[in-house]
């Protein structure tokens, strides 16, 4: 029988707000934040995407990219937080401060039972981030949900001498560049994905759960294949995304919006895999006997639904 590895995104999926923005908004930096917005040349491409129309924005987000990639002009926002966080410290700012404020990030009491149920029923947990350890395992131990996970990937970070949270980019993108025009030049996380798939299937078949919101989430959820399940928060970009181009991706989605709906679809979805798993019946037969399986929202979404409905099997 095929394990399952649940793989998730962390700010807006884990904790219900991005955790860069909560550390500058809560300890009173948007000013500055704001100030160095216009030298974030992945920020300022950001707003670009936000002022696109959606059905454009994936086109005009792989033009953009790549024209910025070729004239090498893009830094990545690590390498401007980074920056961030030596503006913080400068300003006596310290580490115990960064960590209290970190704590007090929203975390739904649902995802954390959700964790909890889903690593009782023996699926393996990860993270796939583009925040960075402090970040995470600050968040995670105050929350005593540091060991339901047994990988954490993400933008490296360390205390330097100065005390000082210096934060680096997964990718070198100087030196080894990922390559891909989807992601930003610190992180693909369809690498890291293709990766965990290539040393999993090494092992022995594995079926994935991916839960995403961001357009970083985009190039990950195309890697996912038929057996596979993507969870996007709906109404979030990455879910814009991929409802705006359904052909393009292969495994079943199931949105969700709130800590409580994120349990119940993660749940029954892991439910629904040992099922699928655990027999060789056809699993039609065990889906019409199956109250559990019959309560996955399959997404109401217009364009997602239309196109799904022949692989979600509801
Ligand atoms: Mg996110
Ligand atoms: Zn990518």
């Amino acid at each position: 029988m095929a394990g399952i590895l649940v793989i998730f995104d962390f700010d807006n999926t884990i904790i219900d707000c991005d955790s860069d923005n909560w550390v500058v908004d809560e300890l009173g930096f948007n000013q500055l934040y704001n100030e160095l917005l216009p030298t974030m040349p992945w920020n300022s491409l950001m707003v670009y995407f936000n002022s696109l129309c959606v059905s454009s924005l994936l086109a005009s987000f792989c033009f953009s990219v790549s024209i910025l990639y070729t004239q090498g002009r893009i830094n990545g926002v690590v390498k401007e937080l980074d920056r961030l966080m030596q503006e913080l410290h400068s300003h006596g700012i310290t580490i115990k401060q960064i960590e209290d404020c970190l704590k007090r990030a929203p975390l739904h009491p649902r995802i954390i039972a959700a964790i909890k149920s889903a690593h009782s029923f023996g699926c393996e947990l990860r993270i796939v981030s583009d925040a960075n350890p402090f970040f995470i395992e600050t968040i995670l131990k105050h929350h005593g949900l540091i060991d339901y996970f047994s990988e954490i990937i993400t933008n490296p970070s360390f205390i330097n001498e100065e005390g000082r949270l210096r934060i680096c980019p997964y990718h070198d993108f100087t030196s080894s560049p990922h390559g891909c025009n989807l992601c930003p030049p610190n992180l693909c996380k369809g690498l890291v994905i293709e990766i965990i798939q290539a040393s999993e299937f090494a092992e022995g078949e594995k079926r994935f759960i991916y839960l995403g919101d961001g357009k970083g989430d985009y190039c990950p959820s195309l890697k996912f294949g038929e057996g596979d399940r993507v969870m996007p928060r709906k109404h979030f970009p990455l879910w814009d995304l991929m409802c705006n181009n359904p052909l393009l991706w292969k495994a079943e989605v199931h949105e969700w919006s709130s800590g409580e709906e994120l349990e119940r679809v993660l749940l029954d979805l892991i439910n629904m895999i040992t099922i699928e798993e655990g027999s060789n019946t056809n699993s039609a037969q065990l889906i019409s006997g199956d109250c559990k399986f019959q309560t996955i929202p399959v997404s109401s979404h217009e364009s997602l639904s239309q196109s799904s409905l022949s692989r979600v099997t509801t």
